[in-house]
């Protein structure tokens, strides 16, 4: 039984029956498939229902997402102390990563959680997590267009656009194992709306600016191999970011570059985000499950792409997250075929 299956067991019919005002949140530091499923839903109860009022709850997005229809109406205070009837999360895997939205949630006549995360323990009225969605975009996909679940279906090509930039951005412009059938058929329907993809995919996920290039031509050049050369890291500090005038926006994409490294089974970059604090990536092949080792240290995320943020010395961080690395990766030498691989196609089939 595929997952689009298993959702059809669940209640959420009616879930907007009544309905006047709905905020619409994710998770700090909005990727594309967080804005991508904010909008594309935002645009979706519009196109449904235009006399909705629907606000949306985020961090500042960045550039290259700002032509997505309804980016005007992000916003992150709730100044006029607005009490919502349903506020949905989407793309936040657990309650501490929505800041922007965590009084809008408390008060909300009903909660909606949507989300592909598989650290996500559920949270809200009703909680809708699907691990085997390559993103929430595809599982919004779904949700809308097979179970009805805000209204009739129809797509507009403004919904396409952010559902498919979404699922584009989670699967690595579909190059990563996250990337299923389900994920191509959601991907060819949104096509099949008169999307410009190829606008989409080098707009927002391949073109960088000078900065970010320098950026990232500074983590590749100062990385390093450990653990015999199975692991990478790399790290930027605070005075990196000042002296190319750069933000934490612009380090999208550094930890991708890192993965591809011939030999490696898991790639690791830091950035200081505090003093004494580092915000951390993780990702790996399949040998290494990350989101067993953010989750140890307050993170999540999903198998082969996961982040925590860690306090301490650098040498301790890589230490700390090395070993654990080291530790499964011996397990493997001692049980090998035993891949999350496996544990995955057996969960799909
Ligand atoms: P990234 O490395 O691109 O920031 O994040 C990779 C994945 O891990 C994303 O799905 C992201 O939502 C999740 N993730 C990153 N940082 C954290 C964190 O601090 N806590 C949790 N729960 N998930 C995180
Ligand atoms: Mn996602």
């Amino acid at each position: 039984m595929t997952y689009i299956d298993r959702l059809s067991k669940q209640r959420f019919n009616n879930w907007t029956e009544g309905v006047k005002t709905v905020a619409i949140s994710g998770h700090i530091r909005p990727d594309g498939d967080c804005v991508g499923s904010c909008l594309g839903l935002c645009t979706y109860l519009l196109d449904q229902d235009p006399a909705l009022c629907v606000d949306v709850y985020l961090d500042p997005i960045p550039e290259e997402f700002r032509f997505l229809k309804h980016a005007d109406r992000i916003r992150q205070e709730n100044e006029e102390n607005r009490i919502y009837d349903l506020c949905i999360i989407l793309d936040c895997s657990d309650p501490d990563r929505m800041n922007r939205a965590q009084s809008v949630f408390a008060q909300a006549g009903r909660t909606l959680c949507i989300d592909h995360h598989i650290t996500n323990e559920g949270f809200g009225d009703l909680s809708i997590v699907c691990p085997e969605s390559s993103s929430t975009c595809e599982l919004l996909y779904y949700l809308i267009k097979e179970h009805n679940i805000f209204g009739d279906g129809s797509i507009s090509i403004d919904c396409a656009v952010a559902l498919y930039l979404g699922i584009v951005h989670d699967t690595g412009v579909f190059r990563h194992t996250n990337t299923t059938m389900e994920t191509m058929m959601a991907a060819g329907e949104l096509i099949r709306c008169g999307i410009n993809t190829e606008k989409i995919i080098n707009d927002t996920f391949f073109r960088k600016t000078y900065i970010q290039n320098q950026l990232l031509g500074k983590a590749l050049t100062e990385s390093m191999l450990v653990l015999d050369g199975r692991m990478i890291f790399s790290v930027l500090y605070r005075k990196d970011f000042s002296l190319l005038k750069a933000t934490q926006q612009d380090t999208d994409g550094i930890i991708d570059q890192l993965r591809v490294t011939e030999g490696i089974h898991a790639a690791l970059f830091l950035y200081e985000s505090g003093e004494g604090e580092f915000k951390v990536s993780l990702r790996s092949d399949e040998y290494v499950d990350v989101s067993v080792i953010a989750g140890e240290f307050g993170g999540g995320g999903h198998i082969r792409a996961a982040g925590c943020t860690m306090n301490g010395t650098v040498h301790d961080i890589v230490n700390n997250i090395a070993s654990r690395v080291e530790m499964q990766l011996e397990k493997k030498e001692d049980c090998p075929g035993d891949s999350h691989e496996e544990t995955e196609r057996d969960e799909l089939s």
